[in-house]
């Protein structure tokens, strides 16, 4: 994978995909064999889509000729299958906008003002991007990237011997809350309160296990409440969170940092004004090339729908496949791609690195 830093030029490409899912990162070896290099968009900060957002560690059955892998194992396979081509990858951002210019390409604009001036476009988009289920609680959005995150951020040193309060009652939370009171002493924040509406989990058995260790040891703190507001310093600091326990009674939890860790929820977003043909918030496609109502825009997995469509990865990847022949045809109108067998074919073998391998 090779981040991107922003730049205020456009990124001229041949394809851009948005989403990094199963299907978008397929979409990126087909394209490959048709030789031609795409650049990746997603909203989260890893590619996977739902298979590492929504079950990394349970078994798929259903991938042709591998008999049971984890979420997890299938993305690592599908970036060693796509490595090859070397896709560029720009990871969380969203694609907000999307405008055909006067030439045919694509305009497209990301949240984080990445530009790209692409000539073919998929939208490997899924269900929607993934986004944090934010805590509504007054004023407190006007903390976020400063006092409250809702990812841990990647550098948490600035959260060394601060007070850190978690609120969530799932895997993310725990996980967090666990990580924070093993990390270094030097490193560590001098109080972990993990935040729950009640004192159950919705998290695997091991999780809980070492949670309930450590606030057995007396190494973080369990508080049964909800949010109900939050109190300021007079420098508008964020001084405490207000809560209220199941018998109503108030308590403030002072802090420095708030994780909020509430699940993600998909949204549709910007897609939805694009101006493609939408059936129940999917993506009208054809059945021939994947081709939405807009000639250039392709649609593959879960955002599209055709008759008879099924939301499985094994569609995805037979989407993506004739996605790239259609796509290969706008791209390099004069050249013909012809079936070829990646079994047989130099030229493929010479796409793939392969070259010289006994066949
Ligand atoms: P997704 O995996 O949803 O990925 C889409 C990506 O696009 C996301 O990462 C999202 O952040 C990104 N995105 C969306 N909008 C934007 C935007 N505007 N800008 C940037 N990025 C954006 N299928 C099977 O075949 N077999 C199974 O056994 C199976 N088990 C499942 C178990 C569970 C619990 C669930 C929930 C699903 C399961 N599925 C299974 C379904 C399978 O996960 C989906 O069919 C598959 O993930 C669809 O892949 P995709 O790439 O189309 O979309």
């Amino acid at each position: 994978m090779q981040p991107l830093a922003t730049t205020s030029e456009p990124v001229g490409t041949d394809a851009l995909i948005i989403g990094a899912g199963p299907a978008g990162l397929f979409q990126a070896f087909e394209l490959g064999l048709q030789g031609i290099r795409a650049h990746v968009v997603d909203a989260l900060p890893h590619a996977g889509g739902q298979c590492i957002e929504l079950y990394p560690d349970k078994p798929i059955y259903d991938i042709p000729a591998l008999p049971v892998c984890t979420g997890r194992e299938l993305v690592a396979r599908l970036l060693q299958q796509i490595s090859p081509f070397d896709p560029t990858f720009h990871l969380a951002q969203e694609v907000c906008e999307v405008a055909r210019q006067a030439d045919g390409r694509f305009a497209v604009e990301t949240s984080t003002k990445q530009r790209f001036l692409a000539k073919t476009l998929f939208v490997a988009a899924g269900v929607g991007a993934f986004q944090a289920r934010e805590l509504k609680v007054d004023g407190l959005a006007a903390h976020k990237g400063s006092q409250l995150f809702y990812r841990l951020p990647s550098d948490t040193t600035f959260l060394s011997n601060q007070a850190v309060v978690i609120v969530g009652g799932g895997d993310a939370a725990l996980e967090c809350a666990i990580h924070l009171c093993k990390l270094e002493s030097t490193a560590r924040p001098k109080r972990v309160t993990l935040m729950h509406r009640r004192d159950a989990f919705q998290a695997s058995p091991d999780q809980v296990d070492a949670f309930q260790n450590l606030r057995a040891e007396g190494r973080l703190e369990f508080v049964a409440a909800q949010a109900t507001g939050i109190d300021e310093r007079p420098d508008g600091q964020l001084r405490a969170l207000r809560t209220v326990d199941a018998d109503g009674l108030p308590r403030d939890l002072p802090l420095d940092t708030l994780l909020v860790f509430l699940g993600l929820s998909p949204k549709l977003g910007p897609i939805a004004q694009w101006g493609l043909d939408l059936d129940h918030r999917q993506v009208l496609v054809d059945t021939e090339k994947f081709e939405t109502s807009s000639p250039g825009i392709f649609a593959v997995g879960d955002i599209n729908t055709y008759p008879g469509k099924k939301k499985l990865i094994l569609s995805g990847f037979h989407e993506a496949t004739l996605a790239a022949f259609a796509a290969a045809a706008i791209i390099h109108p004069d050249q013909a791609a012809p079936l070829q067998y990646t079994t047989t074919s130099s030229k493929l073998h010479q796409r793939l690195g392969v070259t010289g391998r006994a066949a």
